[in-house]
């Protein structure tokens, strides 16, 4: 069965889509822990992020960065975080966490209360700083 992501990545699922091309997908996490907290996949169904092979593994990264990029240059946070955990959804997914002050916690549990019409806004947003890695 199809996992939720690849439900997303066909549009059988909504999402706050922020970038894409023929491998991977980026889209805003529903619960998030920070405004502009994003998810970037590969399209292909791998379970766990180590079971990537070496070039996807690498190019999911690099794909990562451009999405850090737009997201530092859309909402300007001091910097953008990086999580793996994987026991929610078992489709290979890396966690872009923008931190805005010294003292913000990034773990997943706790999530912040963001209307959707602000969710749409910081896709665009973010959507919108986006340049595909070379
Ligand atoms: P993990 O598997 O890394 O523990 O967490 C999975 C993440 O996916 C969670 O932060 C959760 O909020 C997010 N998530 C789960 N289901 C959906 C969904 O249907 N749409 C979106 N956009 N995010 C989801």
């Amino acid at each position: 069965m199809a996992t939720i992501f690849t439900k997303i990545v066909n549009g059988e699922i909504p999402c706050y889509k922020i970038a894409e091309n023929d491998r991977f997908f980026s889209f805003l996490d529903i619960n998030p822990v920070s405004k502009g907290h994003t998810l970037v996949i590969p399209k292909m169904e791998t379970d766990y992020l180590f079971d990537l092979g070496d070039v996807d593994l690498c190019e999911l990264m690099v794909f990562a960065k451009s999405v850090a990029r737009a997201i530092d240059k859309s909402l300007s946070p001091m910097r953008t975080g990086v999580l793996v955990d994987g026991r929610e959804v078992p489709h290979a997914h890396v966690h872009l966490i923008p931190i805005y002050s010294g003292r913000q916690k990034t773990a997943l549990g706790e999530k912040l209360e963001v209307s959707k019409e602000e969710m749409a806004r910081l896709a665009d947003q973010i959507g919108n700083a986006w340049e595909p890695p070379l």
